[in-house]
C-alpha cells in the first residue's frame, strides 16, 4: 500500500454532509477509523441516522474520494455500537452548522425531550433570541426540526438528530 492511512482518513475527512455542505463527516463525528488490511482499504463510519438519505450521499462521495486517490480495493464499514450522538460533533462543526443557519443541537438529554414533543428553548442562529417556537416537528430533512424566530421572523431549522 503506497499510501498511508493517514493520508485516507485526511482525503476522507474532506467529504462534506450534503445537506450542511460546510461541515465534513469529521467534524460530524461520522468517520471513525480507517484500517489498512493487506492491499485492501477499511473504512469505518458511524450513520448519523439509520434512517437519514444522506449517508447514502456521503458514502457515494467517499467512494469517490478513495477512487480519485486510486484506491480501488476499499470496504466501507457501519459501525452502529456505541451508536452517533450529536455530542460527536465537534466544536467547529456546531460553529459552521450556526453560520450555516441550523440551529445547533442541545447536548443529548435535552434533544431527547424534542423528539417526545416537548418544547425546548432553541436559540435563533440568525439573532441569537430563545424567543423562538417550533413550526413543525420535521424541517427538510427528517434530522431536523422547523422553529421560527418570534424577534427576528426568521424561520430556521434545529438540527434534532440523536
Ligand atoms: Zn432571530
Amino acid at each position: 500500500m503506497a499510501i498511508s492511512k493517514e493520508a485516507i482518513y485526511k482525503t476522507l475527512s474532506t467529504v462534506v454532509d450534503p445537506e450542511i455542505p460546510v461541515i465534513t463527516i469529521e467534524e460530524l463525528g461520522i468517520l471513525k477509523n480507517v484500517e489498512i488490511e493487506g492491499d485492501k482499504v477499511i473504512v469505518f463510519i458511524t450513520p448519523t441516522y439509520s434512517g437519514c438519505p444522506a449517508m447514502n450521499m456521503i458514502e457515494l462521495e467517499m467512494r469517490t474520494a478513495l477512487l480519485a486517490e486510486g484506491i480501488q480495493k476499499f470496504e466501507i464499514k457501519t459501525v452502529l455500537f456505541p451508536p452517533w450522538t450529536t455530542d460527536w460533533i465537534s466544536d467547529s462543526g456546531l460553529q459552521k452548522m450556526k453560520a450555516f443557519g441550523i440551529a445547533p443541537p442541545e447536548k443529548t438529554s435535552r434533544s431527547k425531550r424534542v423528539l417526545f414533543g416537548e418544547t425546548i428553548n432553541v436559540e435563533c442562529p440568525q439573532c441569537g433570541s430563545t424567543n423562538t417556537e417550533m413550526v413543525s416537528r420535521f424541517g427538510s430533512t427528517a434530522c431536523k426540526a422547523m422553529y421560527r424566530c418570534l424577534d427576528c421572523k426568521e424561520p430556521f431549522d434545529y438540527f434534532k438528530c440523536l
